[in-house]
C-alpha cells in the first residue's frame, strides 16, 4: 500500500513517525548498560504519565489483557472476592478472566451505556461487614461502548463504606489519553497497553502497582510464573528483565512518555476533549445518539454511535474499509451491529478527525441513511474553530 490513511479505531491508534523510528531499532544487548538507558526513563515516564509519586510500574512483553492478569495472579488467591461491574466488553472479559482464576465474583449487571455505578459499589461494600471483598474492578473507559466512569467516585465510595478492598482499574483506553490521577484516586493497580494512548505497536502490558497492592504479594497463591512481578522487580534492580525484553518497544514507551509530558499531559486531556467534541457536534447533526446515556459519560477516546433500528451498523465499518480505506470501529458483544465506533485517541488532529467525520458521513449516505452530506463536518469545523 502506498497511501495510507489514519485509523479510527480505538487501538491500536496512529503511530507518530518518531515512534515508529523510535520503536524500529538495531539489536542491542540487553544485558549491557544500554539498555537500562531505555528501561528506566520507560519506567519513569509512565510513572508520571499515570501521575503516581509511590507506584511500581512494571512492562511486560504482552498487551492490556496480560495486565489484567498480573494484576490479579501476583495479589489474588483462589476464591478471594471480587467486586466488579459488567457494563460492557472489556469490563465482561475481565470479569471472565477473574471466574477463569477461581475468584469468587460479585457482579453488578450495568446497562450497557452506562457506567461503574459507585452507589452500588457503596452498599454491596457496607453490607461486607466482615470485608471478604478483597478487590474492587473498575473499567476507566469501556471501549465497547464509549463509557468514562468516575473512578473518584469509586474510591469516595468504597471510603464512605470504610472498606480495605484494594481498587483495580483499566485504564487501557483512557491513560495518556484522559485524565487519570493513580494517586488521587487510590487506584491500587493501574493497568494499560502499549497501542492506545502511548501511540505504539501492540506488545506491552504497562501496570502501577501501589504501595498496598505490592504489600499482598507473599500471601497471593494464584500460580504466575511470567508474570510474576517479584522476578521482573529482581530484574529492573539490575538493568535487566528476567527474560528477553523487547527493546525496541521499550524505547517507544520511553519515547512516547517524553512526547506525553512535553506536550504537557492538561494539553493531551484538552486535545483529546476538543476533537470528540467535534464528532459528538457531527453526531448530533445526523441526529443519531451515543451508546453512552448522559454527558457525564461521554467518552473523550472513543465515540460508539447507535444507528437507526433495522440498519446493520458493522455496514458502516465494511463499507468504510472497502470504499475509503478508512478503519472504523464495529460494535461488540450486546451493541454488535447497534453501534459503530469511532475512535479519536492517540495521534490525532482536528483535520484528521474531519476526515473521518467526513468518511462516516459518505459511508450513511452511501447506504441510505438520512443524513445530509457535510451536517456532520459542518457541525465540527465550526466546534474547532471555535474551541
Ligand atoms: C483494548 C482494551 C483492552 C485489551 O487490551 P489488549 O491490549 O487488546 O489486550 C482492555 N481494556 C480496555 C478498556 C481496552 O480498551
Amino acid at each position: 500500500m502506498y497511501f495510507q490513511n489514519p485509523v479510527f479505531i480505538p487501538g491500536p491508534t496512529n503511530m507518530p513517525e518518531i515512534l515508529r523510528k523510535a520503536v524500529d531499532m538495531p539489536t542491542l544487548d540487553h544485558r549491557s548498560s544500554l539498555f537500562g538507558e531505555i528501561l528506566h526513563p520507560a519506567l519513569n515516564g509512565v510513572k508520571k504519565v499515570l501521575k503516581s509519586k509511590t507506584a511500581e510500574i512494571f512492562v511486560f512483553p504482552s498487551t492490556g489483557t496480560g495486565g489484567w492478569e498480573t494484576a490479579l495472579t501476583n495479589t489474588l488467591s483462589a476464591g478471594d472476592k471480587v467486586l466488579a461491574a459488567r457494563n460492557g466488553m472489556f469490563s465482561h472479559r475481565w470479569i471472565d478472566m477473574c471466574t477463569r482464576h477461581g475468584l469468587d465474583m460479585t457482579i453488578v449487571e450495568t446497562p450497557w451505556g452506562q457506567g461503574v455505578p459507585a452507589d452500588r459499589y457503596e452498599e454491596i461494600l457496607t453490607a461486607d461487614k466482615s470485608h471478604q471483598i478483597k478487590v474492587v474492578l473498575a473499567t476507566h473507559n469501556e471501549t465497547a461502548t464509549g463509557v468514562l466512569s468516575n473512578i473518584a467516585a469509586v474510591r469516595k465510595a468504597m471510603d464512605a463504606a470504610n472498606h480495605p478492598a484494594l481498587l483495580y482499574v483499566d485504564g487501557v483506553s483512557s491513560i495518556g489519553s484522559m485524565d487519570f490521577r493513580m494517586d488521587d484516586w487510590g487506584v491500587d493497580i493501574a493497568i494499560t497497553g502499549s497501542q492506545k494512548g502511548f501511540m505504539l505497536p501492540a506488545g506491552l502490558a504497562i501496570v502501577g502497582f501501589s504501595p498496598k497492592a505490592m504489600a499482598t504479594l507473599e500471601t497471593a497463591s494464584l500460580p504466575r510464573t511470567f508474570f510474576d512481578i517479584r522476578d521482573m522487580g529482581k530484574g529492573y534492580a539490575n538493568n535487566v528483565y528476567p527474560y528477553t525484553p523487547a527493546v525496541g518497544l521499550l524505547n517507544g514507551l520511553k519515547m512516547a512518555s517524553e512526547m506525553l509530558l512535553n506536550e504537557g499531559l492538561e494539553n493531551v486531556f484538552a486535545r483529546h476533549n476538543r476533537i470528540a467534541g467535534g464528532v459528538r457536534a457531527a453526531v448530533d447533526a445526523w441526529g443519531l445518539k451515543l451508546c453512552a446515556v448522559s454527558p457525564d459519560l461521554y467518552s473523550d477516546t472513543v465515540s460508539a454511535i447507535c444507528t437507526p433500528d433495522g440498519f446493520n451498523a458493522t455496514d458502516i465499518v465494511t463499507h468504510a474499509a472497502d470504499k475509503y480505506d478508512v478503519a472504523f470501529g464495529v460494535g461488540l458483544g450486546e451493541v454488535a451491529g447497534k453501534v459503530f465506533r469511532i475512535g479519536h485517541l492517540g495521534s490525532l488532529t482536528d483535520v484528521m478527525a474531519l476526515s473521518g467525520i467526513a468518511t462516516a458521513e459518505m459511508c450513511m449516505v452511501d447506504l441510505g441513511l438520512d443524513v445530509q452530506l457535510g451536517s456532520g463536518v459542518a457541525a465540527a469545523q465550526e466546534h474547532y474553530r471555535t474551541s
